[in-house]
């Protein structure tokens, strides 16, 4: 099984993604990284600081060494190999052709051939083993018609057949747009940040409070929180629990 784990509004993004990747390690996995949204300044619609490896969370950490990664959005995920060897490539999260998007991904995406031929076909340029690829480009391609990041996440899931939990980052949005469907996702909520990830311990060094997403939900955690929507877009009430 693989592990995701995200976060806004922690000034230590990439130690909170490390520290959470170490706590799922019992899932089992071959590869771990991590995807951060750094802000745009003057103009510059921002960046995203992607780094990821084969091995285990320490070669990650090796990897990320001495690096300034100072964005306040992030995303991680330690891969268990379906598709795809588990090499540095293949591990997640995995971008669009332009880098704007990172998606990291738990799960199987059954109609993947079918998109990856239409999304080539539209000119997108795919370059790893792995199924989940195709996420981050039909995301590019809804930036592209002109969605906001949110929306260009949901017609992406829309499109998908299969399982998934999934996290989503574009470059300087100070926001992660999760989805989930026959895999566990967890949201950790606190006064001034806001987690996601695939079981509670990756989290549970800073909240104890969680939000359960069922299947079909999506969650967008941003700055002023987090909000849990169904397939047609409406707000879900969902209970905190301790
Ligand atoms: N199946 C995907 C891959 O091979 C995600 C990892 C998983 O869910 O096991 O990259």
């Amino acid at each position: 099984m693989c592990g995701i784990i995200g976060c806004v509004g922690r000034a230590d993004t990439l130690d909170t993604l490390v520290h959470g990747l170490s706590k799922l390690e019992y899932r089992g996995y071959d590869s771990a990284g991590v995807a951060l949204s750094e802000a745009g300044a003057g103009g510059d619609e921002g960046s995203l600081d992607v780094v990821k490896c084969a091995g285990k969370v320490d070669e990650l950490r090796s990897a990320l060494a001495g690096r300034e990664t100072s964005g306040p959005v992030g995303v991680g995920h330690t891969r268990w190999s379906t598709h795809g060897p588990p090499t540095d490539a293949n591990a997640h999260p995995h971008v669009d052709c332009t880098g704007r998007v990172a998606a990291v991904h738990n799960g199987i995406i059954e109609n993947y051939q079918a998109l990856r031929d239409e999304l080539s076909t539209g000119g997108h340029d795919f370059l790893y083993d792995t199924h989940t690829e195709v996420i981050p480009h039909l995301a590019e391609a809804g930036l592209r018609d002109g969605l906001d990041p949110e929306t260009a996440v949901r017609e992406a899931v829309s499109r998908l057949e299969g399982s998934y939990a999934l996290a989503a980052v574009v470059a300087g949005e100070e926001t992660v747009v999760v989805a989930r469907n026959d895999s566990p996702l967890v949201l950790g909520v606190d006064d001034d940040a806001t987690y996601l990830a695939s079981d509670v311990p990756a989290f549970r060094d800073f909240t104890d409070r969680v939000v359960y997403l069922a299947d079909g939900e999506f969650a967008r955690l941003d700055a002023e929180g987090w909000t849990v929507t169904n397939t047609a877009g409406e707000v879900l009430d969902k209970p905190v629990e301790t």
